[in-house]
């Protein structure tokens, strides 16, 4: 297959390249480097049938690409709620212009069309675990609506442009995905933690801690990707890994896999910020034969190594 990544210089695009050109596939990848970075996709560069576009995915209609494309696999927007307020203008666009763009180029090319969406569509989640009937509850004007509600919206074009003009999507909402090529100042909560741990800095935990999430390596949710990207259907499904953790938790297991003694600090919680996420994977489990292997005891310490490397250089 010649795929098109967008996003490819982010933590799970660059994956996900990685993965298809391994087993074989040509790789168009874009991006704009917003929140990625060039060492992401340095050692890709080499590859046989890895090609890289720096463009804007809002502008990948004008781009001279001859050849066919078989999929497009829509990842490129920043996801860490520190840019929400940063460069929400961004945010909007990359769920609604670059959408578009990309949802017409897959109509042109015939392409399977797959949309990296978020478990953040189910906001401040009445329903838990979150299965993926499960609408949301989402604040359409709150400081993270930038994205929330993009994402939802990008949903709806490709729900649209599905039914419509009958182009082959898949939609994933993506549950918390972790993993080495993050970041040191991403925003997120592993990257935080592990910095701040080996920096012996003291560990942010934004309200008292009790808040959930659950955490998923990033090999895993490649995995899922790839397997909805090989499959028909259509989805919406959960990817993510189901072990839930409180942000408590998390500080002491990442306390624990640095050996820091880094205090810790308590700040604000957020506006809006989810008090429990835990994806319910039984539709991904069925139908696309697909469950995480890697637990977050197991993942951790691969971006604790990372980061040792991140900082040094
Ligand atoms: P990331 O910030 O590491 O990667 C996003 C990439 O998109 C970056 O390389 C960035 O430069 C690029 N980008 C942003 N806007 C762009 C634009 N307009 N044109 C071209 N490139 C653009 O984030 P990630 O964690 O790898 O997230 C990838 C996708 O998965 C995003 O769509 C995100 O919303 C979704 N997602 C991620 C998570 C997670 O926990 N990692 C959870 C839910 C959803
Ligand atoms: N969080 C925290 N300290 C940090 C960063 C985040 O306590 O330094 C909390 C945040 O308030 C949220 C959880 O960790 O409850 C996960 O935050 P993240 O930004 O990773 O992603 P989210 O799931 O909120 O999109």
């Amino acid at each position: 297959m010649r795929v098109m990544v967008t996003g490819a210089a982010g933590l799970i695009g660059s994956h996900l390249c990685e993965s298809l050109i391994a087993r074989g596939d040509e790789v168009v990848a874009v991006d704009n480097f917003l929140t990625g970075q060039r060492a992401n996709v340095d050692s890709l560069l080499e590859s046989d049938g890895f090609t890289f576009l720096e463009s804007d995915a809002a502008h990948v209609g004008a781009l001279d690409l001859p050849g066919p494309i078989d999929a497009i696999c829509q990842l490129a927007s920043a996801a860490s709620p520190t840019d929400f307020s940063k460069i929400p203008v961004e945010i909007l666009k990359a769920g609604s212009e670059a959408i578009f763009a990309t949802l017409e180029l897959a109509q042109r090319h015939d392409a399977r069309y797959l949309l990296a969406s978020t478990s953040e569509v189910y906001g401040e989640p009445l329903v838990h675990p979150q299965t993926e009937e499960y609408w949301g509850n989402v604040n359409p004007i709150g400081p993270r609506a930038c994205y929330d509600e993009s994402k939802r919206f990008a949903e709806a074009a490709v729900s649209t442009y599905a039914r419509s003009f009958g182009v082959d999507t898949g939609i994933v909402r993506i549950f918390n995905t972790y993993g080495p090529r993050m970041r040191v100042n991403d925003g997120r909560v592993v990257s935080n933690f592990v910095v701040q741990a080996l920096r012996e800095e003291p560990l942010t935990i934004q309200g008292d801690g009790s808040q959930s999430r659950s955490f998923c390596y990033v090999t895993d949710q490649v995995a899922g990707l790839m397997a909805l990207l090989d499959s028909d259907e259509p989805g919406p499904f959960n990817i993510g890994n189901p072990d839930e953790f409180t942000i408590l938790e998390l500080a002491e297991i990442v306390m624990e896999l640095t050996g820091s003694t880094s205090p810790i600090e308590y700040l604000p919680l957020p506006q809006d910020d989810p008090t429990q996420r835990r994806p319910d994977i039984s539709r991904a489990s069925a139908s696309l034969g697909w469950s995480p292997s890697v637990s977050l005891r197991d993942g951790l310490p691969h971006v604790v190594e990372y980061f040792k490397r991140a900082l040094h250089a």
